[in-house]
C-alpha cells in the first residue's frame, strides 16, 4: 500500500498532482509521501507489537534529516552504520539510548564517538572488534555494551552482494564459535556483552530463512543462558521486503510476524528489528522528464534527466524499478505496478541517463507507453537505497528530495548547485 495513486489520468502523490511539484521544484526530483513513510513503520511496529519489539529503523536505506525526524518522533530508535549516520541521527533528534552501532570496520574514532554519545549497543562483527571496543572504553573510564552479529550460515536467497547471513560473508562470528567468543568475554572489564544479532541479508523475500535463523540463535542463547551468559535482547536485523512490483513478490509483514512470534514470545529477553527498506522504499518515487528519443541498432532508447549517479540500483544489483509516465493517455493507466503490463500503444525501450557509461540504465528491455520528449515518468519504490546511494559523478549535483503531506509539500534537501560542486576543493 502507498499513496502514489493515479486519479483522472494523472499520478497524484497524497493529495498533490506529481507533475506540479515537477514544475515547482524541477526535474529530477525525489518526491517522499509522509503517510506511505508512516504507514509502514506503524504496519511494522504493530505487527511486532505482541512481542514488544524495538524498531531500530536502517538509516542507511534513506537517512534524511527530516524522515529520520519524522519516524523518531513515532518511537523508531535507529540502526546505524558509520560515524556520519550516528551524527545525523543524533542531529535529527534521535535518542541515543535507541541507538544500535553495526559494521565490520568501525575505526577507533568511530567507537569512541558512539561511547560518548551513550548509544545502546554495538553490534560487534569480530573477536578483534570486541578487544578493541573493550580497550577504547576502559580508555573513557565508560562501559560499552554489545552484542555479538552472529552469522548463522542461512541463505537469504537474495543478491550475491545484499546476502550476509552465509558462512562465506565477510559479517559476523560463526554460530559454531559464538559460544567460545562470549566464555572468552566474560573477564573484559569495560565491554558488557549482553545481546545477540543476526542481519540475514536485504531484501530477503520469504519467511523460511528468517525462522531458520531465528531457530538455531534461540538455541543458541538458550545454551549461553545454561552457560551462565545473561542474554538481554535478540536484534532479528532487517531485509524484509518491500513490494517493487505487483502481484506482491513480498510477504506482507504481517507473515513474518505470525512465524516468528512463537518462536520468540515468552522468552527472557527483548526483541530488536532493524527494518530499513521496508519502511522507506516504496514511501518515494523518483520523478524525471525525458528529454530525448533515439534508435540504436534495433534499440529504443529513451533518454532522461536522471542517470545511474541519481538511482544505481538497477545497475548495481540487476533490480527492478516499476517505471511509468505520470500523465499517460487514459488507455495506459496502470491497475497494478506489474513488470509484464502490456499497454496500448507501447514500446519495448531502454530507460537510459545522460553519463557517460553503457550501464547507466534504469531500465532495459521494457514494455512501457509511448513517450514523447518533456514527459514526465515515475520511477517507483524509489525509497531505499536510491537517494542514500546517489552521488556527484559526471558532476551532477544530487537532485532535491521533496516530502508530500497532503496537499502540501515541502523540500526536505534542496537541489545542490555547482557552487556546492566545486565548495571542497582548493585550486
Ligand atoms: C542494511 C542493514 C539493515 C537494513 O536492511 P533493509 O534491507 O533496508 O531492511 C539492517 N541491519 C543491518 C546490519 C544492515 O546492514
Amino acid at each position: 500500500m502507498d499513496h502514489f495513486t493515479y486519479k483522472n489520468n494523472q499520478l497524484y502523490c497524497e493529495d498533490l498532482p506529481v507533475a506540479d511539484i515537477a514544475a515547482a521544484v524541477g526535474t529530477p526530483a525525489y518526491i517522499y509521501s509522509k503517510a506511505t513513510l508512516l504507514h509502514h513503520y506503524h504496519q511494522i511496529a504493530n505487527a511486532f507489537a505482541p512481542l514488544n519489539a524495538t524498531i531500530c529503523y536502517s538509516i542507511k536505506s534513506c537517512g534524511n534529516l527530516h524522515i529520520l525526524k519524522l519516524l523518531a518522533s513515532q518511537g523508531s530508535g535507529f540502526d546505524v552504520t558509520s560515524g556520519g549516520e550516528l551524527c545525523r541521527a543524533l542531529a535529527a533528534g534521535g535518542d541515543p539510548r535507541k541507538i544500535i552501532y553495526a559494521g565490520v570496520g568501525k575505526t577507533d574514532a568511530e567507537i569512541a564517538d558512539a561511547i560518548n554519545a551513550g548509544i545502546a549497543a554495538f553490534n560487534i562483527e569480530s573477536e578483534a572488534e570486541i578487544e578493541n571496543i573493550d580497550r577504547i572504553a576502559a580508555s573513557l573510564g565508560k562501559t560499552a555494551i554489545g552484542a555479538i552479529r552472529i552469522n548463522p550460515d542461512v541463505d537469504a536467497k537474495t543478491h550475491r552482494y545484499t546476502n550476509t547471513g552465509k558462512k562465506e560473508t565477510k559479517f559476523g562470528v560463526d554460530i559454531e564459535r559464538a559460544e567460545r567468543v562470549f566464555e572468552q568475554s566474560r573477564s573484559l572489564k569495560n565491554l558488557r556483552l549482553a545481546g545477540v544479532h543476526i542481519h540475514l541479508g536485504s531484501p530477503v523475500f520469504g519467511v523460511e530463512p528468517y525462522v531458520q535463523a531465528v531457530q538455531k540463535v534461540t538455541a543458541l542463547i538458550d545454551r549461553l543462558t545454561q552457560r551462565g551468559h545473561r542474554i538481554e535482547w535478540f536484534d532479528l536485523g532487517g531485509g524484509f521486503a518491500a513490494n517493487y512490483e505487483e502481484p506482491h513478490q513480498a510477504v506482507p509483514i504481517i507473515e513474518h510476524a505470525n512465524a516468528l512470534i512463537p518462536l520468540l514470545e515468552n522468552k527472557p529477553y527483548k526483541i530488536a528489528l532493524e527494518p530499513g527498506r521496508y519502511i522507506s522504499a516504496n514511501a518515494a518515487i523518483l520523478l524525471t522528464r525525458v528529454l530525448y528519443r533515439k534508435t540504436g541498432g534495433s534499440k529504443r532508447f529513451v533518454i532522461i534527466d536522471a542517470a545511474m549517479n541519481d538511482l544505481i540500483r538497477p545497475m548495481l544489483y540487476g533490480s527492478f524499478h516499476f517505471i511509468w509516465p505520470t500523465n499517460p493517455d487514459p488507455a495506459n493507466v496502470p491497475l497494478r505496478r506489474d513488470k509484464s503490463l502490456t499497454p496500448a500503444n507501447g514500446e519495448v525501450v531502454d530507460v537510459v541517463g545522460p553519463i557517460c557509461e553503457s550501464g547507466d540504465f534504469l531500465a532495459r528491455n521494457r514494455l512501457l507507453p509511448t513517450t514523447q520528449r518533456n514527459d514526465l515518468l515515475a520511477v517507483f519504490s524509489a525509497g531505499a537505497y536510491c537517494f542514500a546511494m546517489s552521488s556527484n559523478y559526471n558532476n551532477r549535483p544530487r537532485v532535491p528530495e521533496v516530502l508530500v503531506d497532503g496537499n502540501q509539500y515541502r523540500i526536505i534537501r534542496r537541489r545542490e548547485t555547482y557552487e556546492d560542486l566545486l565548495t571542497h576543493e582548493r585550486i
